[in-house]
């Protein structure tokens, strides 16, 4: 779909994957005024095909759009992106337990124009990629590095918001992270280098021994619809749930004194993911061949069992895509 600031959103349309062509002046490869989602479409055993809470996708790709000056889709149109996506690449999403049919919708500003202000003219699209299983060999614990040098947003910034530039600049953090051994990045809070803040590309929970579960809130992590998932499943169980800021140190002394016993990461990649060790300069917490943690596998369980139509669906979180 194209938008532009006469004609509002116009000529929707599926076409093959290709190359899109770009002026050499579209403010996106200059500014980098684009914003973007990632979902997955998942094969019930009856053959039909679902996500899980587009709606969601759909009002934070608004919230992003607000922050990065581009218009805002209406759901309904996001949501009959999916549709017609699905439509026609339905036999692509696959069968096999734990695949899905991973679904990017993204929008750009393509004015050329090499001002600096936001673009009259922008494009949406959506990409669809067979996803396989994240954890072919079943759910190991990740490591984790902890950035010092670097933060992925700051005060005021656009880290609550998807957009590629958060993702630019936690690239040499990451490679930092896998030159440590690592597969994700830890970042801390910009103002203090306290507080957790996310991982990067997955919001972080730890589990209390009394079965609390406490997450980092931030102004400056994106909001994750896995995370508020999981932590609605545990109330649901009733465990308590803590939003609030959360030091390294509180969570370092915590398993150090048995009051913090999981760890856990979450996103649409990966659902839930226990994390086994964290790295820092000069100190470690856990440890890298640590057991996955209970509560997190059971979550995970429950949280994947909805998506794949295996168990009841109470919040109503499933929508069907291909009726
Ligand atoms: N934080 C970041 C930086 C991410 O890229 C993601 C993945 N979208 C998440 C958290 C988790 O969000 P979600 O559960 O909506 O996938």
């Amino acid at each position: 779909v194209c938008w532009s600031e006469h004609g509002g959103w116009h000529r929707p349309r599926v076409q093959p994957y290709g190359p899109i062509a770009l002026d050499p002046a579209a403010s996106v490869l200059h500014y980098g005024q684009e914003i973007f989602e990632g979902l997955k479409a998942y094969r019930h055993a009856d053959g039909s095909i679902w996500s899980f809470r587009p709606d969601a996708n759909a009002r934070r790709m608004q919230a992003s759009a607000r922050r990065m000056a581009l218009p805002e889709l209406p759901e309904e149109y996001f949501i009959e992106s999916l549709r017609q996506l699905v439509a026609v690449d339905g036999d692509w999403v696959p069968t096999a337990p734990e695949t899905s049919l991973y679904l990017r919708p993204f929008m750009f500003a393509k004015e050329a124009f090499l001002g600096v202000r936001p673009a009259h003219k922008v494009a949406y699209y959506v990409i669809a990629s067979p996803a396989g299983a994240y954890f072919p060999g079943g759910v190991s614990p990740v490591s984790i590095w902890l950035s010092t040098e670097y933060s992925r947003a700051g005060k005021g910034g656009t880290g609550a918001a998807k957009t590629g530039g958060n993702y630019a600049a936690s690239l040499v953090a990451q490679a930092e992270a896998a030159e440590h051994g690592c597969q994700q990045v830890l970042f801390l809070d910009s103002v203090e280098g306290r507080y957790l803040e996310e991982l990067g590309g997955m919001n972080i929970v730890l589990v209390k021994r009394d079965g609390t579960l406490v997450t980092p809130q931030s102004a400056s992590i994106l909001p994750g619809i896995t995370r508020d998932s999981v932590l609605h499943l545990a109330e649901d169980r009733g465990h308590t749930v803590e939003r609030r800021q959360v030091s390294i140190d509180e969570w370092r002394e915590g398993v150090a004194n048995g009051d913090i016993v999981e760890a856990f990461a979450c996103g649409t990649a990966a659902v839930i993911t226990p994390i086994g060790m964290i790295s820092a300069r000069d100190f470690t917490i856990g440890s890298a061949d640590a057991e996955p943690g209970e509560l997190t596998m059971s979550l995970r369980e429950e949280l994947t069992d909805i998506q794949y139509g295996r168990r009841p669906d109470p919040h109503d979180w499933m929508l069907r895509l291909d009726a």
